[in-house]
């Protein structure tokens, strides 16, 4: 797994997010919700993968499979 860099993490674009992936609170790619997880997620750590389309907020998905899935090679 790679991780992209600071300047490339800016520039990925995420259209037709939900609100709340689209706020920063939610997984772009499994929808746990960060702010309010559920009692088996409270450890998920999450890592930035671009910006909404639609807000231009920074989204995030889960460090591991998520990030990996988000930003593929
Ligand atoms: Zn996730």
């Amino acid at each position: 797994m790679r991780f992209p860099m600071r300047a490339e993490q800016r520039e990925q674009q995420w259209p037709a997010l939900n609100p709340s992936q689209a706020d920063g609170t939610e997984c772009v790619m499994c929808e746990v919700n960060y702010l309010h997880p559920s009692v088996r997620d409270l450890v998920v750590s999450h890592v930035p993968v671009g910006v909404s389309t639609e807000t231009g907020s920074q989204v995030f998905a889960c460090a591991g499979i998520c990030a990996a899935l988000a930003w593929p090679d």
